[in-house]
């Protein structure tokens, strides 16, 4: 089995490319503390069920709202993804089938190679969302949010989302666009390049239940 590409991108990611998230009104994210325990206990045991490798991390509230409560750094999904840090466990279970059911398969079928990792920029960071009115907090901030750049074929090709979102290649295009709705169908909230420019460069996938898909 490969191995996540482990980085310390973790304390870096948000700072370097903070602006312009704006997702739906979140309650769960200016309410309640997070997951319980139980829901954290029961979603170990998903991720087991399903073969991912990961380790929990211990609760911590990192003041002016952040937190990582109920988070687990994974370590094997099946595929590499670079620059993972501290995810809530319902968000790495979702992410995890995504990639597995959803971004591998269309790799498959869509661009006839093997997808052999995927590039993000990054999950927890201490931000508030940036380009409302508000002091908001991005779902980065309870780590409930995971940003994706790119995708890389065993054929050596990198397909971003900078790049690659409108593609001349109408397979790439489909691509995207099969991965996009297959993340809708998931996530609670995507954004894409066609939210708005400060996501012209990665797919902002959020597990809070908003059903909100741009
Ligand atoms: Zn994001």
């Amino acid at each position: 089995m490969k191995r996540l590409v482990p980085l310390a991108a973790l304390l870096l990611s948000g700072c370097i490319f903070g602006g312009g998230h704006t997702p739906p009104t979140d309650q769960r994210r200016t309410g309640a503390p997070g997951p319980s325990a139980r829901q954290t206990q029961m979603c170990h045991a998903d991720l087991k069920r399903i073969g991912v490798a990961f380790n929990p991390l211990p609760n911590r509230d990192r003041g002016g709202g952040c937190s990582t409560i109920g988070t687990v750094q994974l370590l094997d999904i099946g595929v590499p993804v670079t620059n993972l840090g501290a995810m809530r466990c319902g968000l790495a279970r979702t992410f995890s089938g995504w990639a597995r059911n959803a971004v591998a398969p269309a790799a498959r079928q869509i661009l006839g190679s093997d997808l052999v990792k995927i590039e993000t920029f990054g999950t927890y960071a201490c931000r508030a969302v940036v380009g409302v009115a508000s002091n908001r907090l991005s779902g980065h901030a309870i780590a409930n949010a995971v940003d994706i750049s790119a995708f890389v074929l065993a054929d050596g090709r990198r397909i971003s989302v900078l790049d690659d979102w409108s593609s001349p290649d109408p397979q790439i295009r489909a691509f995207m666009r099969v991965i996009h709705s297959s993340a809708c169908k998931r996530f609670g909230t995507v954004l894409s390049p066609d939210y708005n420019s400060a996501h012209r460069n990665h797919f902002h996938l959020e597990d809070d239940g908003a059903h909100f898909c741009r």
